[in-house]
């Protein structure tokens, strides 16, 4: 691959479309030819990080709760590009005979071949992140090859030499029986079914979950389980040419302009920019005043906990007034309102100028007003969590840099539910942070959320849309409203539940029956399961 700087970019290389079509004849590739053109720094970078979002959608996608390649799963994952303008990521096959999008398929395939390179030395530098790139590449191989048809799979595998026969059919017939028991498919169905005769080392995860018929050495796999033999070569192929890549590592970064672009890359914030100082969820400016009222109901927790440390010691170390001042400031508070902020809260502690001398300057430097006039942006989720965060600060993200007492223990007091509480901590011991956030958030807005958390100014805004009326509500658990009737103890009152929602009604002359209406709030629910001493059932 050569590299081009923006300036020279008008005389890269433009492939035709023929060329294309004929270099990229399949949606699927193994990658295993790195790509040989010329190509302009800025597209290459714009590809790369296409190809960084997508990936992060296939991880958003893998932790929600819909079963792995399940039509559920594929329709999210669709959806996610979709509101992501990458429709084209997956609109590759080669079974679209539309002569309009010929010409864009090729392209998104070449797109697809070089932007997979680029992100393989992005990501071949630690155990961990070669693991989450193999990951998230495997399953995106999956999800497209599950779009192919048959005839088209057939292509695929002869052109990288894979090569599996279907057994004839006098051959299927003589050992019908035992195909069918081994993986019962129903009589009409048989007929259209393909076998492949592979060798049984090559489909060790069929043979473990005893989905094939096994002679001779051999595994009969039928033509729909074929991906998950494909799917494993391509894993395999993968894991090797990542140790392959980080090897010739230090001499690909030679190139300074290939080490600039790469340069924590896998840490790279994909979402929107959050430098807003209007606060366009509400279309109303922000003042001092609103902050203490705004922290409980839609500040997500590393901010709430950067709030509350700032009132209760009337200091914030340099990583917490950053992190925090420009999260303000992205949600609308001006200069003039966040210098005023600051300094009433840092004067309880010290003077005036000795405010005005050592902190103002930053506060004024986080809006471009001083230095070198940059207007930051407030950090993302992944900027945050991959923050080192030393004795005495309070910067950072609860949910990775919390010890899991302290977190339970912050969340309890947030009121959020111990069934919820035990899911969250869960996630954190898998390292899944903003996915334990997102369960964060739907705790304790009572709702579901498809969009994920990437930012802490998208959490906050995805909040006052919710309380403002402007998202529509969709209850956790919406199928959960029940009724249920339970003899009334002597003298009961009505919980004191935050939520709305709970109702409790008496029905009959002596008040002998209770209604309640529930609505999947698990916390409430105990409550009142201990008031009257019934079992409450959740549907
Ligand atoms: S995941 Fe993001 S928004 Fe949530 S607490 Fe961590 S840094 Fe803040």
């Amino acid at each position: 691959m050569e590299f081009q700087s923006p300036r020279h970019s008008a005389r890269r290389t433009v492939k035709n479309s023929s060329k294309l079509k004929s270099e990229y004849p399949h949606s699927l590739q193994l990658y295993s030819v790195p790509p040989n053109e010329t190509i302009g720094l800025q597209e290459l970078e714009d590809w790369a990080v296409e190809r960084l979002k997508v990936l992060r959608a296939i991880e958003r996608v893998n932790l929600s709760k819909n079963a792995r390649f399940s039509d559920d799963w594929k329709n999210a994952l669709k959806n996610d590009l979709q509101k992501q303008n990458l429709n084209s990521w997956y609109q590759l096959s080669s079974s679209i005979k539309d002569e309009k999008m010929d010409e864009l398929i090729c392209k998104t395939r070449q797109k697809d071949h070089v932007s997979h390179f680029l992100l393989r030395l992005a990501y071949c530098r630690t155990e961990e992140s070669r693991r989450w790139f193999i990951s998230q590449e495997t399953d995106l191989f999956r999800f497209r090859f599950s779009m192919e048809n048959s005839e088209d799979i057939r292509v695929f595998m002869k052109e990288n030499k894979m090569n599996f026969q279907p057994i004839p059919e006098e051959e299927k017939k003589k050992i019908l029986t035992k195909l069918i028991h081994a993986m019962p498919f129903n009589a009409n169905k048989i007929d259209m079914v393909e076998y492949y005769k592979v060798p049984f080392t090559e489909a060790l995860d069929l043979v473990r979950h005893r989905k094939v018929y096994l002679q001779a050495g051999y595994a009969y796999v039928p033509n729909e389980e074929l991906v998950s033999i494909i799917t494993a070569m391509f894993r395999s192929h993968l894991s090797l040419a990542m140790a392959l890549t980080m090897r010739s590592l230090p001499e690909l970064e030679d190139d300074h302009r290939i080490r600039r672009l790469l340069n924590d890359f896998d840490k790279r914030y994909t979402g929107q920019d959050f430098n807003a100082l209007q606060n366009k969820s509400s279309g109303a400016a922000i003042t001092p005043e609103m902050l203490d009222g705004l922290s409980k109901q839609s500040y997500p927790l590393c901010m709430r906990h950067l709030h509350e440390t700032l009132r209760s010691t009337h200091h914030l170390k340099h990583g917490g007034r950053i992190q925090y001042g420009l999260f303000i400031k992205g949600i609308g508070l001006s200069l003039e309102h966040s210098l005023k902020f600051w300094r009433e809260e840092f004067s309880k502690n010290m003077d005036i100028d000795k405010f005005e001398k050592q902190y103002a300057y930053t506060i004024r430097h986080n809006y471009g007003k001083e230095g070198k006039r940059v207007n930051y942006s407030p950090h993302s989720c992944i900027k945050i969590i991959n923050a080192s965060v030393g004795p005495g600060e309070n910067h950072g993200c609860p949910f990775k840099h919390f010890d899991a007492a302290v977190l339970r223990q912050k969340m309890a007091t947030n009121r959020v539910p111990q069934p919820a509480i035990q899911e969250i901590v869960d996630l954190v011991t898998r390292h899944h942070y903003q996915i334990a956030c997102q369960r964060y958030f739907e705790a304790t807005h009572n709702t579901e959320l498809d969009s994920g958390i990437q930012h802490p100014n998208q959490y906050f805004i995805e909040s006052q849309k919710i309380l403002n009326g402007e998202a529509k509500e969709k209850p956790k658990g919406a199928h959960k409203v029940q009724t249920i009737r339970a003899t009334l103890p002597a003298k009961v009152e009505k919980p004191d539940t935050t939520d709305e929602n709970d109702e409790i009604l008496r029905e009959g002359k002596d008040n002998h029956f209770l209604i309640f209406r529930l609505h999947g709030n698990h916390r409430t629910n105990t409550r009142f399961q201990h008031m009257i001493g019934v079992t409450i059932m959740y549907t």
